[in-house]
């Protein structure tokens, strides 16, 4: 088909096809692969859905789907067995006959062969085609893509398993897009900022994006709020990368002016990574004191490859006595002010700090609840400190809201921001 005959796509719809997906043991994740490439070639996801393998399903949901300008991928179900309906269904809504492919048939039976296998009859299911549709290769298993052109609307069955089905997009049906649509792209940023509520973000940062709502192109901004932490995720059309990249750099800069520190990642980087380039950078270790979050900290700062540079070592030390043993923290801090306290967790980063003879430690001392609050420290108090490098020294006391994974994580958040933060400010005050 020439190009001129082809029309371009203007939306798409993602139709999941597969029993297992209506379980609560498998998700569709293909959607979510498919939506991200869509968006570099312009074209943004109208509706998606999943379906059993029930012809009727699929039908309905084909069906609903099809008009003019729309791209229709489904995914799934192509496999050999009866209950992979959908070539067949595709092929029966679409009104076309099927016909055996034989460079199908040669080429599966040829997979098969390098096994030392013979071609069970079975497969020459997967080797029918719908007249007319185009056959899209499959390097990775037995199963066609197939691409067709209907009524203005362009279809496409993709295999069902992610290691076929992203190699075959790629390898097939990207560039065919790209060239109907002529790549304006979606280009997106993430920002992340910590230590501020998500109002607190959205009136500083709303005088600043609003503006942009009606730029040409616009740059669209939303404002989502996760577990300690708020992002802002930029937008924008572009026909070229560089274009839309200098147009964002633009942006993030505006919005890095007012959120100043608070704002912690412009790539969308988390935070254990930002603190773990900030600690690389100045060449200083990091050991961790932890009670309430259970080795979270180190478990997040450790999530980072090469984490090895600058980790030093990292204790759980939930009783008292383990405190004391591990920690030399003063068993009369312990009586007198309680585990939870300034005291304590000051003790614990001092004793982390000095015994792994690190740069800098952190303590975390708190009450994850959902039992052992008291009027004076209800769950959720948590103790944060900092000591070092130098004489740096920092504690803060946290009143998190929510169930015990929560406070365990917003506390290990706080405790990452106070190092990050710490780091922060020797880069601006060297020495
Ligand atoms: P099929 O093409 O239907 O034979 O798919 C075979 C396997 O691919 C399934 O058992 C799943 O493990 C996987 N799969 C199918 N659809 C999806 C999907 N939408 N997301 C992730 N995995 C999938
Ligand atoms: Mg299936």
């Amino acid at each position: 088909m020439t190009p001129d005959a082809a029309p371009a796509p203007v939306s798409a719809v993602i139709i999941a096809v597969g029993s297992e997906l209506l379980t609560p043991h498998k998700v569709d994740t293909n959607s979510l692969y498919l939506t991200e490439q869509l968006e570099r070639v312009g074209l943004a996801v109208r509706r998606k859905l999943v379906t059993g393998d029930d012809a009727a399903e699929i039908g309905d949901a084909l069906r609903q789907a099809l008009r003019p300008g729309e791209l229709i991928i489904l995914t799934g179900g192509l496999g050999p067995t009866d209950d992979d309906r959908t070539r067949e269904t595709v092929a029966e809504v679409l009104g076309l006959p099927l016909a055996e492919d034989t460079a199908i048939v040669a080429d599966i039976r040829a997979r098969f062969a390098a096994r030392g296998l013979e071609m069970p009859d079975l497969n020459r299911r997967q080797a029918l085609v719908p007249a007319g549709a185009g056959v899209l290769g499959n390097r990775r298993g037995t199963a066609p893509g197939l691409w067709m052109d209907h009524g203005g609307a362009i279809v496409v069955l993709l295999p069902g398993p992610p290691r076929e089905l992203r190699p075959m997009f790629e390898r097939h049906v990207f560039a065919r897009l790209a060239e109907r649509t002529g790549v304006s792209g979606i280009y997106r940023r993430v920002l992340r900022i910590a230590g501020r509520a998500e109002s607190a973000v959205e009136s500083v940062a709303y005088p600043v994006y609003s503006a942009w709502q009606t730029a040409d192109p616009p740059i669209a901004t939303t404002v989502l709020s996760s577990l300690g932490q708020i992002e802002l995720h930029l937008s924008t059309r572009a026909p070229r990368p560089e274009d839309a990249e200098r147009r964002l750099d633009a942006a993030t800069s505006e919005l890095a002016a007012v959120l100043g520190r608070d704002l912690f990642s412009s790539n969308g980087s988390a935070l254990e990574v930002v603190v773990g380039d900030l600690l690389r950078r100045h060449g200083l270790q990091v050991a961790v004191a932890e009670s309430c979050t259970g080795g979270l900290v180190t478990s997040r700062l450790t999530d980072v490859p090469g984490s090895s540079a600058y980790v030093r070592a990292g204790w759980v030390a939930y009783s008292n006595e383990a405190k004391i043993a591990a920690l030399a923290v003063d068993a009369g801090l312990l009586e007198a002010h309680g585990a939870v306290s300034e005291e304590v967790a000051a003790a614990m980063a001092q004793g982390a700090r000095s015994r792994a003879g690190a740069d800098v430690g952190l303590g975390v001392t708190g009450i994850a609840g959902p039992g052992g609050g008291t009027v004076d420290k209800p769950v959720g108090t948590v103790w944060v400190a900092l000591e070092g490098p130098g004489s740096a020294r920092r504690a803060r006391r946290l009143q998190l809201p929510g169930e015990r994974e929560r406070v365990k994580f917003q506390a290990s958040q706080a405790a990452l921001d106070m190092l990050r933060r710490t780091l922060l400010r020797l880069q601006a005050d060297p020495g």
